[in-house]
């Protein structure tokens, strides 16, 4: 892909270069998705010594649905390998534990901004700012590499605002393209909406709640998708043919079949076809 500084494997999780970050330093509550309530900073029972899952072939059947949503965009590789030098979580200072599941959850949102920024950059229609987007790219880049102190002090909701103004213009110039009337849902409550087959080319959805609604044989193709809430949406046959801003964890939050058409930043999850 042109335009592309950063590298997407580096993006998704890598739990082989990881010391298991997401199953100590998030915090969960029973519920549908979760079958117990964990603290955050406290390893999950199901974590073994050698950081893996112990029940990872089925977190389904066993009540953690939620596990199997989850992406850390590459923060937990970034973190182990990086931020703390490949020092591991258990056998290293108290201090250096402390501090891992105190910076896990801020390089996480950097490591989000980054794949959305990546993304942008590979929007033909979004070229008069992809300069901008470059710059953005890098600054983030190099928030990530900062030392765990800098790190934990960071005010990341304040440099994800700034992201947010380019991507809002990236969307912008991505929908122009588009014909028709196009929607803007954006921050819309649609849980549980009826939108079977709906036209909706070219809207933006972005942070809409969109939770368990029917979506079956919609047309979302060139969507902004940002931060839309999709658990148990029914993509079913739907066209998200160059829709943006998709993340795989929204997207595997979401129910769909082999007939869902995707872009190309995401893959068809595993659970929509097999039998669990
Ligand atoms: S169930 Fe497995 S994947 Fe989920 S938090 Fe626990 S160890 Fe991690």
């Amino acid at each position: 892909m042109q335009d592309q500084a950063t590298d997407p494997a580096d993006l998704r999780g890598d739990c082989e270069r990881c010391f298991g970050l997401c199953c100590v330093a998030l915090p969960f509550a029973a519920s549908a998705d979760f079958a117990i309530d964990k603290q955050a900073g406290k390893p999950c029972p199901n974590l073994g010594d050698d950081h893996r899952c112990g029940i990872h072939a089925k977190l389904r059947t066993e009540g953690f649905n939620g596990c199997t949503v989850y992406d850390c965009f590459g923060a937990g590789q970034k973190v182990s390998q990086i931020t703390f030098g490949g020092r591991d979580r258990r056998t290293g200072s108290r201090e250096d534990a402390r501090r891992m599941v105190e910076v896990f959850p801020v390089v996480r949102q950097l490591h989000e901004l980054l794949w959305y920024l990546t993304e942008a950059l590979t929007l033909p229609a979004a070229r008069p700012v992809h300069a901008d987007l470059r710059r953005m790219l890098t600054k983030t880049e190099e928030l990530t590499l900062r030392s765990p102190e800098e790190l934990a002090a960071l005010d990341v909701g304040a440099h994800r605002q700034e992201v947010n103004v380019l991507l809002l213009r990236t969307s912008d110039l991505a929908r122009a393209g588009i014909g028709g009337r196009k929607k803007n849902r954006r921050g819309a409550d649609l849980m549980g909406a009826r939108l079977k087959g709906a036209d909706l080319r070219g809207a933006t959805l972005r942070g809409a709640y969109l939770i368990a609604a029917d979506l079956t044989g919609a047309d979302l193709r060139g969507a902004d998708l940002i931060g839309a809430d999709l658990r148990d949406a029914d993509l079913t046959d739907v066209d998200l043919t160059g829709a943006f801003f998709l993340t795989q964890p929204q997207l595997n939050a979401a129910r769909g079949s082999a007939g869902t058409r995707l872009p190309g930043s995401v893959t068809r999850p595993v659970h929509w076809t097999a039998q669990l």
